[in-house]
Formats: structure tokens, C-alpha cells, sequence
């Protein structure tokens, strides 16, 4: 690779990891409105789940009211953890973190996750390297065979 080459691959490269940088900020923002937005909902759930006791100081509405209310609202968050996992997936994907087998994302660097403990395996294609050697077997077949003329 001639240095001009090379020079523009590490140029687009920057550019590459700007525009990731960006998309991840992005998502990030989006991903914490949401999940503001899932808080609220789950405020309101307690609220309407508080007055439909009939405990509340608020005059209680209708007993069908508050139960339509709850399935609206138990309905929304579900919707809404759903897009916030979506959402966060696509930026662990953008990150190139990797997912341990309990579920949780780390950098794909770590050596531990960090929420269950689990040790990953060396870091990218060192552990395959060691243990693929299939030289190792080729010279008792080659006495087996006719020796060189
Ligand atoms: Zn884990």
C-alpha cells in the first residue's frame, strides 16, 4: 500500500468513526427520552392503580375507568421496552460491543462481564490460532506413502 493509500484509508476511517460517533449519540439520546418517558408511565400506573383502591383522598372515578387505564398504560410500556431494547441493541451494535451469555453488553475488549462474572474467551481469533496445527500429522503419512525418486 503506497503511502497516499494508506494515508486516505486512515482518512476514511476517521470519517467512519466520526459518523459513528455520531449515530451512537444519537440513539443514546433517544434511548434516555424514552426511558424518561417509561418512568412516567410507570408514575402514572401507580397513580391510577393508588385511586382505584378507593384509599385516595381524589374522588374515585369508575372501577372500569382505572382498569381501561391500566391496560392502556400496561400496554404502552410494554411497546416501549420493547423500542428501548431495539434501540439499544443497535447501538452495542454501532459500539462492536459483544454480548455475554446472561444478556448484558460489554466493550469488546473486556475480559469479564461485568454484571455476572462470566471470563471470555481471548480476544479476537488468538484462542483459533492456537489450536488449529494440522501440519502437525502430515509427516507419518508421507512414510507411509512411496519416499522420493
Ligand atoms: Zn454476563
Amino acid at each position: 500500500m503506497s503511502f497516499f493509500d494508506k494515508m486516505k484509508s486512515g482518512l476514511h476511517q476517521v470519517k467512519g468513526k466520526a459518523q459513528h460517533t455520531v449515530e451512537i449519540t444519537k440513539l443514546y439520546t433517544q434511548i434516555q427520552v424514552k426511558k424518561k418517558d417509561l418512568q412516567q408511565h410507570f408514575a402514572k400506573l401507580g397513580e391510577t392503580v393508588y385511586q382505584s383502591s378507593g384509599m385516595g383522598k381524589q374522588k374515585a372515578e369508575s372501577v372500569d375507568d382505572h382498569q381501561d387505564q391500566m391496560v392502556k398504560l400496561c400496554r404502552e410500556i410494554a411497546h416501549m421496552e420493547e423500542e428501548i431494547e431495539e434501540l439499544e441493541q443497535e447501538m452495542h451494535r454501532l459500539k462492536g460491543d459483544k454480548q455475554c451469555r446472561c444478556g448484558s453488553y460489554v466493550p469488546q475488549e473486556a475480559l469479564f462481564c461485568s454484571r455476572c462474572g462470566h471470563k471470555f474467551a481471548a480476544a479476537y481469533g488468538q484462542g483459533d490460532a492456537i489450536i488449529i496445527d494440522p501440519i502437525r500429522d502430515r509427516p507419518n503419512d508421507d512414510r507411509q506413502g512411496p519416499g522420493p525418486t
